[in-house]
């Protein structure tokens, strides 16, 4: 009975290297990540390749968890979607944590800050978002909007969502938004004078303005937001895992060092 153990032990061990070539799971070792890659400087594609803020440290994750990681360039507004069912390990695309995503999806800690911002066309006759409206009430708050007012934005973005919302709650109503697969989209609609404005997160809007002859960023900021990692709510060891990564990352100066490089100090 013994040399039987002892055999099987045997095999075991024999069989053990080429099982760690062969019967690995290829997918536990891969960490998928959706974004979409038109969002400089957080993602987007540079001599064929991905780059960005979110790319590097991504990559920095992946590394720390002995990862190989997959990018997966899609609509911004299926990213979450996919994470929920399983397709994504998880969603890093500057997106915002809000009330209703956290709905459906957990989120790491915040990487970095993101400010909705306005862009308009260098002649255009608005100075601030508070000139679309018509006026005031008692309490401050927009009475309704201008007639031909239209705000751009990308379709399922936080500009989207909160330019959708009633005037009173400082949005611009369904009806005045325009909505766009990309941000690309939406700036060379306000180039062809197809919407007043874009309304975008400000380091993007920066990039577009400064690829963009003839645009320019209003002072007035719109909302301040937090951009953080989407992962599904039904996989706590995975966001553990790049949480405790992400920490570290953020701890030893990793993810500074990446956002400097890309967004320069003013
Ligand atoms: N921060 C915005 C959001 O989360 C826009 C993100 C994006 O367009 N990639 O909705």
């Amino acid at each position: 009975m013994k040399k039987f153990i002892t055999l099987i032990l045997a095999l075991a061990l024999l069989c053990a290297p080429a099982c760690l070539v062969s019967c690995g799971n290829d997918d536990a070792n891969t960490l998928t990540m959706a974004t979409n890659a038109a969002f400089p400087p957080y993602e987007f594609i540079e001599d064929g390749d991905y780059a960005g803020i979110d790319v590097e440290i991504a990559q920095e994750i992946a590394k720390k968890l002995d990862m190989k990681l997959e990018i997966v360039d899609t609509e911004f507004d299926s990213i979450i979607g996919g994470v929920v069912s399983g397709k994504y390990d998880m969603g890093m695309a500057g997106m915002t944590v809000t009330e209703d995503r956290l709905e459906n999806v957990n989120f790491t800690s915040t990487y970095a800050t993101g400010i909705q911002v306005v862009i308009v066309n260098e002649d255009s006759e608005y100075t601030s978002y508070e000139d679309f409206y018509t006026g005031f009430d008692e309490e401050g708050n927009p009475k309704g909007v201008k007639e031909n007012i239209t705000i751009g934005v990308q379709q399922g973005t936080t500009g989207d969502i909160y330019s959708s919302s009633k005037p009173k709650d400082w949005g611009f109503g369904e009806k005045n938004v325009k909505r766009y697969k990309t941000g690309a989209e939406a700036i060379m609609a306000l180039q062809a004078g197809k919407v007043t404005c874009v309304i975008i997160d400000n380091e993007p809007a920066k990039s577009f303005v400064a690829a963009n002859k003839g645009l320019k960023i209003l002072d007035t900021s719109y909302t301040e937001e937090d951009y953080a990692i989407a992962i599904a709510k039904d996989n706590d060891k995975l966001l553990h895992k790049v949480n405790k990564a992400l920490e570290e990352l953020i701890a030893d100066g990793t993810v500074q060092k990446i956002i400097d490089k890309y967004i320069p100090a003013e």
